[in-house]
């Protein structure tokens, strides 16, 4: 065993009841999204306890937040990514708990073990990914720019690689015409509503020729008020999803058409506008991928499955596309046995099982910020696979 495997061992278990700790009580505390103020106290005075400086209130958004701590030397910049939000009702139901103290405790021993070697540790609090996930704003903003790779794991029901995750954009379509009565003098009436149904007929049309993965789903909110009143206002909202930004960028396109045309059909007018943060598509750096994934394998974990094929969408796709980035996933519960977003999972969170798979990925993301850090071939190897990717996306 070498040294530096047996040297991170023991800080990680060193910390595991601190770690423990500070998930037991944020899980005691639930917070949703952007109200984590509990949440990202918690991670940033046991960051600062261990050494990071730490910038509280990150972009402005309130309860993110950097914390960075460098080594004697320059070098590279690791960042881990923590969550910390919760469920409405369910608390922490998506694992976000002890999501946030895996890449805490992953970023104190990295940095710790690192002190006298070389390069940058930095954590990252990043708030809401339930719902307007901020590390799209985050790393639309520049946050990311500089960071020579970003890693994060989700709990889950067993051990996956990273995968990909569609990007989206969510679109509001208003629909703006004129009342009149529907059967005294409908000809003096712009229907809202036709054009906001003619919107769904031509998405329909449209789909005949979607690429295989793309995903176009919307609901009306405001189909009008009365049946005898020729609607001067509607209002529905759809997510556009896509594999690759550049296919988004041009269905997205497409879909705004739809509703051009259909404004058009009767003389409506439509306002579009985006009713939530966009998300990229997430590209995992397939080489970090597996460094990471054998890293696991030496910690101690029996088996990584293949990525799970994704339909969803996640603000950490927007960081994947500013530096090599995977998000992979933990076991915390039993194989199929518990899904996620439950009272159940949330429970999965507190076991030992739950809390030594912590550990294992502390250590393993130590192991890896420590390769990254004195093995410049495999760094370059990462970031040619990266810049391959954005070449190509
Ligand atoms: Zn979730
Ligand atoms: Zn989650």
């Amino acid at each position: 065993m070498s040294e530096i495997f047996s040297s991170i061992q023991k800080k990680a278990e060193a910390l595991k009841p601190e770690l423990t700790a500070v998930s037991k009580a944020i899980f005691d505390h639930p917070e949703l999204g952007k109200e984590e103020v509990f949440a990202s106290s918690q991670h940033c005075s046991l960051l600062e306890k261990y050494g990071f400086a730490v910038e509280k209130g990150f972009m402005g958004i309130e309860t993110a937040f950097k914390a960075i701590k460098k080594s004697v030397k320059p070098g590279p910049t690791i960042a881990f990514l923590a969550e910390y939000d919760a469920l409405p009702g369910i608390g922490h139901g998506c694992g976000h708990n002890i999501l946030g103290t895996t890449s805490v405790g992953a970023g104190i021993v990295a940095a710790e073990i690192l002190k006298d070697i070389g390069g940058t540790i930095e954590v990252y609090g990043t708030p809401a990914e339930e719902t307007d996930g901020s590390k799209a704003a985050l790393a639309d903003g520049g946050a990311f720019d500089h960071v020579d790779a970003a890693l994060m794991t989700h709990p889950s029901d067993s051990y996956y690689r990273s995968g990909p995750s569609l990007g989206i954009v969510p679109l509001r379509f208003e629909f703006f015409g004129k009342t009149a009565h529907a059967a005294a003098c409908p000809e003096e009436g712009i229907n809202a509503l036709h054009a906001c149904i003619s919107l769904f007929n031509n998405i329909s049309v449209l789909r005949e020729h979607f690429q295989p993965d793309a995903r176009v789903h919307g609901v009306i909110k405001n189909g009008g008020e009365a049946a005898n009143v020729v609607p001067d206002y509607t209002m529905a909202e759809f997510y556009v999803r896509a594999d690759k930004k550049s296919y988004l960028e041009k269905l997205v396109g497409q879909v705004k058409a739809c509703a051009e045309a259909a404004a058009m059909s009767n003389g409506a007018k439509v306002k579009i506008t985006n009713f939530e943060a966009c998300y990229d598509n997430m590209i995992t750096n397939e080489t970090l991928s597996d460094v990471f994934t054998e890293n696991l394998i030496q910690a101690g974990v029996p088996e990584v499955g293949a990525a799970k094929p994704s339909k969803g969408s996640s603000d950490a796709g927007n960081v994947s596309q500013k530096c090599p980035m995977i998000q992979p996933y933990f076991s915390i519960s039993d194989h199929g046995k518990v899904p996620g977003h439950t009272r159940d999972f949330a429970a999965c969170t507190l076991t030992d099982y739950a809390n030594q798979q912590m550990i294992l990925n502390v250590r393993a993301f130590a192991m890896t910020a420590y390769q990254l850090v004195t093995e410049p071939e495999l760094l370059q190897k990462i970031k040619d696979e990266f810049k391959e990717a954005m070449q190509n996306k």
